[in-house]
């Protein structure tokens, strides 16, 4: 799978491409980024890639010829591939949109700053827009890192054990069950017994249940209608 990202701060990946799962999706060969920087498509030779906004009012406003020139030069060498606008407007990324997008062979990631895109760049190159949430960044290029970070850990061949993808918070539809590791005893807090046990098939059933128990605890809103009405259960700590 391919990325390329279109940001006027290239450095800001330098430190999450080179480390944990993008380093070692990229080593494998099964992922490939490359950094766009967008001064390089600037129309002048100061690089002016922003202007104020018509009209009046605070900051300035990513102009329409930089944009358009990066992203015709990028897709003109590979065509194809989905071109996503970060934006807090945008519809809201989560697992399923993950899932999605890591079926692709290649996304064009395009970052804003300032006060965001001219708004010619939406209607003429059609983007698709995505907010990792309702607060607004400084800039894309963290929504662009968060995008990427959740898609490519769904590439086939990226973790170790498709296993762990699947029982996944919101993999199946809904929170994944607790974890401990060792010391058994930590102050006093015990690892529950079954997980001692060494009996996987009430190992698997104990964890359904607690998955179960905790998104009705914590995120009702993801389980189905019926379910919805069901008891929340008890608390994490009992
Ligand atoms: N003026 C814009 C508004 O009010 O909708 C906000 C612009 S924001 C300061 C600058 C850039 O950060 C945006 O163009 C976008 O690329 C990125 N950004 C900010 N918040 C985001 C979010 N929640 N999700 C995705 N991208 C975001």
């Amino acid at each position: 799978m391919r990325f390329d990202v279109i940001t006027l701060f290239p450095q800001v990946f330098e430190g999450y491409l080179a480390a944990s799962i993008p380093r070692i999706a990229q080593e494998k060969g099964l992922v490939e980024i490359l950094l766009h920087d967008l001064r390089e498509y600037a129309e002048d030779a100061r690089g002016t890639v922003d202007d104020r906004p018509f009209g009046g009012g605070p900051g300035m406003v990513l102009m329409c010829g930089p944009v358009f020139k990066a992203v015709e030069d990028i897709c003109a060498d590979k065509p194809g591939g989905e071109l996503l606008m970060l934006s807090p407007q945008g519809e809201r990324f989560d697992q399923r949109l993950a899932c999605e997008l890591a079926g692709r062979e290649r996304l064009v990631l395009l970052a804003g700053h300032y006060e965001g895109f001219d708004e010619r760049i939406r209607s003429g190159l059609q983007p698709h827009e995505i907010s990792i949430g309702d607060y607004v960044l400084s800039g894309g290029e963290l929504a662009a890192m968060v995008v990427m970070d959740a898609v490519i850990r769904l590439v086939e061949g990226v973790l170790g054990t498709g296993e762990s993808v699947k029982e996944e918070s919101f993999s199946g539809g809904l929170l994944e069950y607790p974890h401990y590791t060792r010391p058994r005893d930590f102050r006093g807090m015990k690892v529950p017994e079954i997980l001692l046990s060494g009996d996987h098939g009430r190992v698997a059933e104990w964890r359904a249940a607690e998955a179960l128990r905790r998104t009705r605890q914590r995120r009702r809103d993801l389980l189905g209608k019926d379910r919805q009405k069901e008891p929340e259960g008890e608390p994490d700590n009992k």
